[in-house]
């Protein structure tokens, strides 16, 4: 190769290099990524939604740069396909709760499958992404359910603790509860299609904050245990594989 050639290449590579960083930077800001063994971190998760509340608790996660979880139903993908965009899009995470919320464990085989890959399908046609984790109806699985999860490549993730907010249904009791229960690498159970937890969400992540929480995922936090498809985590008492 000649000099000249290879010195133009030379400001070619430079300027391949160069060019398109600071356009990307300026539209994605990006920060160091959360390393939950190092700080600590607590994964907030809302099941059976999208619920009516999401847009508003999107926009609570978003001023306040918090991530979450949402453990969706199919049924409710189809019929609020815009929230589960916006999900993704915001950088949460989206995982499987099942189509319409039977006990898998009272299910046969076929409508426990049906379930799982008809929540996959909405949530692909909605966000463009598959849910990789499956949170089973009630936090309820058997061998069968864990078999099936395996087949769809799932682990399956439940909670430390719940917020109980469908049980209280009051903004001051979720708080409490919530942050009676908060420790590193919780994953704690709450639903935005309950009004009082959507409305006392700016104050508790603000107190959750506070007290050096990182809002994150649950991928995140579950990162550690490196689980396997049709795994359980935290296993519940007695679960035996
Ligand atoms: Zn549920």
């Amino acid at each position: 190769m000649s000099r000249q050639m290879s010195s133009l290449l030379a400001i070619a590579a430079v300027c391949v290099t160069l060019t398109p960083a600071p356009a990307f930077a300026a539209q994605t800001p990006k920060k160091a990524p959360v390393d939950c063994e190092q700080v600590k971190c607590i994964a907030l998760t809302f099941d059976d939604g999208p619920g009516k509340y999401a847009g508003t608790l999107l926009d609570t996660l978003k001023k306040y740069d918090a991530k979450a979880t949402f453990f969706l139903e199919g049924q409710y993908v189809k019929s609020r396909p815009a929230y589960v965009k916006r999900m993704v899009a915001e950088g949460h995470e989206v995982g499987n709760h099942s189509y319409s919320h039977p006990d898998f464990t009272k299910s046969e085989a076929a409508t426990i499958k049906s379930e799982i890959q008809k929540t996959q399908d909405e949530v692909k046609k909605a966000a463009g992404v598959e849910p990789k984790l499956l949170r089973p109806p009630y936090g309820m699985a058997d061998l069968q359910v864990s078999d099936i999860a395996a087949e769809f490549g799932m682990p399956m993730v439940l909670w430390t603790a719940g917020s109980e907010d469908w049980k209280t249904k009051d903004v001051k009791a979720i708080q409490k509860q919530t942050l009676a229960v908060a420790q590193q690498n919780g994953i704690i159970l709450m639903h935005d299609w309950v009004k009082q937890t959507v409305d006392g969400m700016p104050s508790l992540i603000k107190t959750l904050k506070n007290k050096g929480y990182h809002l994150v995922t649950v991928s995140e936090v579950i990162k550690k245990e490196n689980l396997e498809p049709g795994d359980i985590y935290p296993v519940p008492a007695g679960w035996e594989k």
